[in-house]
């Protein structure tokens, strides 16, 4: 894994991938909105476990920073030396 750095509080390392928890608020999200729009008989509640689904699939592949969360995280090139990380 390539190290990044985060622009949000300057972090720089190996990022962290959100898949697994994603999955798990998927199953989640799925089960809580299935059982209401049986509950209810509002086949429009389903859309929404659609919608947090895709939003999912989007972001799957993200890195995100393990200090503060932020996705917003960008690759540092091997030969870039000024940010002083490993020398
Ligand atoms: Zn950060």
């Amino acid at each position: 894994m390539h190290t990044k750095q985060c622009r949000h509080c300057g972090y720089t390392g190996k990022p962290v991938h959100d898949e697994y928890s994603s999955l798990l608020i998927d199953l989640f999200v799925w089960g809580f909105c299935l059982t209401a729009a049986v509950i209810t008989f509002d086949p429009y509640i389903a859309l929404l476990a659609v919608l947090v689904t895709l939003w999912h699939a989007a972001t799957f592949r993200s890195h995100r920073c393990p200090r503060c969360g932020e996705w917003d995280m960008h690759r540092v090139h091997e030969s870039d030396s000024t940010l002083g990380i490993g020398h």
